[in-house]
């Protein structure tokens, strides 16, 4: 079996960008509205000669039932943010390799500190993605994330195709 790499992280982050430029479009949708991805997308991709099955994450992100507005206290829908908690479970129990997407435009939100604090407690390998870091500004401003604990943050853009090669050689090193 080949190995499992899992994209975590709370709703709107860039999970699904990132997988979509990896995998293709067919698989993952990306849309502007946070969390249109309804169940994990698998998809084999390879680097430098390393195959692995990288995992989109987000799923039933809408259509959950809760009351649109219905806000629990991590600033997120109590049913979205179990829903990324569980998939962060799953990750931890099925994937060889871990990353953690956050959003370097919003920096760390409560939702982020959730899935860190579960994401610290395993052995396996966590590695922290900070996209949308568009420009120079937002590359600097990546540095909070090493607040987490989890290591270096690896500063990239999934739009703009930065810093994913760097992203890509760090997985590649923890297969
Ligand atoms: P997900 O919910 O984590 O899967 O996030 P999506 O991949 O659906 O992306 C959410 C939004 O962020 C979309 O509007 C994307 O176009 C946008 N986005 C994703 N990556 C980047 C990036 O690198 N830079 C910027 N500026 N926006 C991004
Ligand atoms: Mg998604």
């Amino acid at each position: 079996m080949k190995p499992l790499v899992a994209v975590v992280g709370r709703p709107n982050v860039g999970k699904s960008t990132f997988f979509n430029r990896m995998i293709g479009e067919r698989l993952a949708i990306v849309e502007d509205m946070p969390g249109t991805t309804r169940d994990r997308l698998y998809g084999d991709t390879d680097w430098n000669g390393r195959v692995f099955t990288l995992i989109d994450t987000g799923g039933l992100e809408l259509g959950s039932g809760i009351p649109v507005g219905q806000v629990g206290l991590t600033g997120q829908p109590g049913d979205l943010m179990e829903h990324v908690m569980s998939q962060a479970h799953l990750a931890i129990e099925e994937a060889d390799v871990i990353v953690f997407m956050v959003d370097a435009r919003s920096g760390i939100t409560a939702s982020d500190e959730e899935v860190a604090d579960l994401l610290r407690r395993t052995k396996k390998p966590v590695i922290v993605a900070a996209n949308k870091a568009d420009n120079a500004a937002r590359r600097m401003d990546a540095v909070e994330f090493y607040s987490f604990g989890l290591g270096e943050p690896i500063v990239i853009s999934s739009i703009q195709g930065v810093g994913t090669g760097d992203l890509l050689d760090r997985i590649v090193e923890e297969l």
